[in-house]
């Protein structure tokens, strides 16, 4: 690759390499299995001789279940979790692995670990391990490799494999991992593996980045709390695993156990992981030994140590954080701190729930794709980081797991016989229009544009009337603190948000329809959005313009999604509802995600800014300043006298509310595509005097787009860059707009 501009400039070239997947290459292995029933992991093995100097080789590998390969003792890739989550019996992916440096001629040997994994571990949801609809664990893998002469030699997984168990002697995604050590060279039984025909049909190559380790942390201190454990504090919520370093003779146990939070004694506190264990055992071997898990991982930011051989030092242990490889693309700073901890909560959140498919969280016994949760932070997700590989494989499976009659499920990956909800199912819609609008990429809309439709014609069929959807099951605003006591579900009435959202879903496929030039489809669309938005109206808002729920979020999704017949009066409306609610708000997850952009949207920032600035509870900086470092699940997760509002669905760790951020790069930071991919771009911060400074950096596919302001007495001075190959109009507080191309500029304003 070269570059140049319009000065005649021009970049060194720049080489890089890529490779397919197999492109149909029909497979030189077979499924195999171990044929017996045990709790331990098993390890298939093979020796293999190779007789010249390697020139390149590879494994493509996939399982049903969990695995990891190592060849002569050293691991291939750096990925872990493989093959992934996904829709199993429609799309499994393969992996496949340079392991060129890993061969030598002469005796090679390869093994490979097969734990239960999502795929045949055990869900809350279904007590027994085939939620999934899979086969009993099996592996299959392929060596290929080629030698100076181009040769090619084929070694795959069938019955002349042994099989034996290994040192994991337990696995489970949500209990954790026991591992003994001593097992590790003993010399142990094997027996041949089992040769079965799984097919190949639904084998894909891998579609987005694999989970890894992504960051270290070092913990912050160690307590001994009222009870008298001993407990590390890591000083963040996170995701992974507390990797160890232990001396001791072999036999000798390590036990760790995982928490969130501790209760308001100071306490370690599980209870709000549910029947999740979070448990990690270890077994010594002699001499020293440093260890993680590998088929499971823990949320967590204390780690309460039950078993240790000798004195626990900090600096054996270390936080490994593991989440999809993905880079981050947001930065965002201003001049209020409690602010900027808020953002760097959202983007934990994100990191901790981003493994491998985008989950509701990451401790308790859940940890599923809840499709609502990802539709209402995927925004905010694709300005955070590069998220456009993994909602590209996640989609497929959103796709793939839709029933025949076109609804998606509330969760993905999930089995057909799960329901559906409105503003859960709507991620059909929302999550591949946010993608294309973050990344520009036409293939990824194309591909799910069947999807989008299917799923709005599938509420065309729902309702009473064509127009409405006012019939079946639906989450309503989750967790809208306006709920009647004992209730999930937010005061605004169900068929109202399921109505609107079938509006917002239908005007986003026909804007999809319009980018893809499906003409006939985008006018069809057109009018069927212009008669469901005329039948919100007919039954949700008087004659004169009231919207009969006096619920905030009636009134932003009213507003947001321009189905209000005198947005001025629903504004004013939804304004006094603040007022009368203390300036506070009361929206859960339906609402929440546009109560801001919709006070923007009408004028109303001021408002915004002190949904955002309150410190009360409910708000988002009343977590900050209770110690959050990720969001929490409920706005009372933990109340202002230190107690837990439950213990039966408390996460520390959901992003959903994280969705405030793309309002501070959007409103605050000003910066909005205009232009899939931001090949347009509209910078126009709205600024308020509370906040003196603000800095918001998307690193786009053009390049960087970044706004910074600063209020200096009755002045504020700006400073933008535009990408190359892109234009932008900056628009002042007093409305001027300027258009600027790629470059970075400083202008001052008078205010
Ligand atoms: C999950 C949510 C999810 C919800 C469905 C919860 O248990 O954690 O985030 O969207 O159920 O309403």
């Amino acid at each position: 690759v070269m570059a140049w501009d319009n000065h005649g400039r021009q970049s060194q070239w720049q080489e890089g390499i890529f490779e397919t997947g197999r492109m149909g290459t029909p497979w030189g292995a077979k499924w195999i299995r171990t044929g017996q029933d045990t709790e331990a992991c098993p390890v298939f093995e093979k020796e293999f001789h190779i007789g010249s100097p390697v020139k390149k080789a590879r494994i493509y590998a996939t399982a049903y279940g969990m695995y990891d390969i190592y060849i002569n003792g050293s691991r291939a890739g750096e990925s872990y979790f493989a093959p992934g989550q996904t829709s199993y019996q429609r799309r499994l992916q393969y992996q496949t692995y340079d392991i060129t440096k890993l061969l030598q001629p002469g005796t090679n040997l390869i093994s490979v670990t097969l734990a239960k994994g999502w795929c045949k571990g055990r869900y809350p949801f279904q007590k027994h391990s085939d939620f999934f609809g899979c086969p009993e664990n099996s592996v299959l893998a392929e060596l290929r490799w080629e030698d100076e002469a181009g040769a090619v030699t084929v070694l795959g997984t069938d019955k002349s494999w042994r099989c034996t168990s290994g040192p994991v002697l337990f696995s489970e995604i949500y209990d954790g991992e026991t591992y003994d050590a001593r097992l590790e060279q003993a010399d142990k039984p094997s027996h041949a593996a089992c040769e079965f025909d799984l097919g190949y049909d639904n084998l894909i190559a891998q579609q987005c980045e694999g989970v890894t380790v992504m960051e270290r942390i070092t913990p912050v201190a160690l307590l001994t709390t009222p009870k008298g454990e001993t407990v590390i504090d890591f000083g963040q919520n996170m995701v992974g695993w507390a990797q160890f370093t232990v001396t001791g003779c072999a036999g000798q146990e390590v036990v760790l156990s995982h928490a969130e939070v501790l209760d308001r004694e100071g306490n370690f506190y599980t209870k709000n992981l549910r029947t999740a264990k979070q448990t990690v055992r270890y077994i010594l071997k002699d001499g020293t030994q440093t260890y993680h898990p590998r088929f499971s991982f823990q949320g967590f930011r204390y780690v309460r140590v039950d078993q240790f051989p000798g004195q626990v030092d900090l600096s054996q242990f270390q936080g490994l954080v593991v989440y999809t490889k993905m880079e981050q693309t947001g930065w965002f700073h201003c001049s209020e701190p409690l602010v900027n901890q808020l953002f760097g909560n959202i983007l934990w959140s994100q990191k901790g729930n981003f493994i491998d498919i985008p989950t509701d969280c990451p401790q308790r016994d859940e940890r599923v794709g809840w499709t609502g949760d990802a539709q209402v932070f995927c925004q905010t997700a694709a300005i955070n980081m590069k998220v456009s590989g993994f909602f590209n494989k996640w989609l497929g499976d959103l796709a793939a797991d839709q029933t025949e009659e076109g609804a998606t499920l509330i969760f993905v990956p999930s089995m057909q016989e799960f329901q559906t909800s409105s503003a859960w199912g709507d991620a059909a819609t929302v999550c591949p229009w946010e993608i294309y609008i973050a990344y520009g990429d036409r293939r990824l809309l194309a591909r799910q544009y069947p999807s989008m439709k299917a799923w709005v014609e599938y509420i065309r069929r729902q309702g009473e009337n064509e127009f409405l959807w006012n019939t079946g099951f639906h989450f309503g605003d989750w967790l809208g603190l306006d709920a009647q006591q004992g209730s999930y579900q937010g005061a605004t009435s169900e068929d109202l948000i399921a109505t609107a959202f079938y509006a917002h879903s239908v005007e986003l496929t026909q804007r999809a329809a319009e980018a893809l030039g499906y003409t006939q489809d985008a006018a069809d669309l057109k009018t069927l959005h212009q008669r469901i938005v005329a039948e919100f109206q007919r039954e949700f808002i008087t004659p004169a313009g009231r919207i009969g729920d006096q619920t905030q979020t009636a009134h932003v999704l009213a507003l947001h999604f321009g189905l209000a017949t005198d947005p001025a009066r629903t504004a004013n409306t939804l304004k006094k509802l603040l007022e009368k609610n203390k300036g506070k708000l009361t929206t859960g997850f339906v609402g929440t995600p546009y109560l801001c952009p919709a006070l923007s949207e009408a004028g109303l920032s001021s408002l915004a800014y002190d949904l955002l600035l309150q410190q009360e509870f409910p708000s988002w900086l009343y977590s900050v300043n209770q110690g959050a470092t990720t969001i929490w699940e409920h706005w009372d997760g933990i109340r202002p006298d230190g107690s837990f509002w439950s213990d039966a669905m408390n996460s520390f760790n959901h992003y959903a509310y994280g969705s405030i951020g793309a309002w501070m790069f959007r409103v605050m930071g000003g910066i909005t595509p205009l232009l899939p991919g931001y090949q347009k771009i509209r910078i126009a911060p709205q600024i308020d005097r509370r906040i003196s400074q603000v800095s918001a950096e998307i690193e786009t596919s053009y390049g960087t787009v970044c706004s910074q302001w600063r209020i200096e007495g009755n002045k504020i001075h700006y400073s933008v860059t535009v990408p190359c190959n892109t234009t932008a109009e900056l628009v002042f507080q007093n409305g001027t707009v300027h258009k600027i191309f790629s470059g970075t500029y400083h202008f001052s304003e008078q205010i």
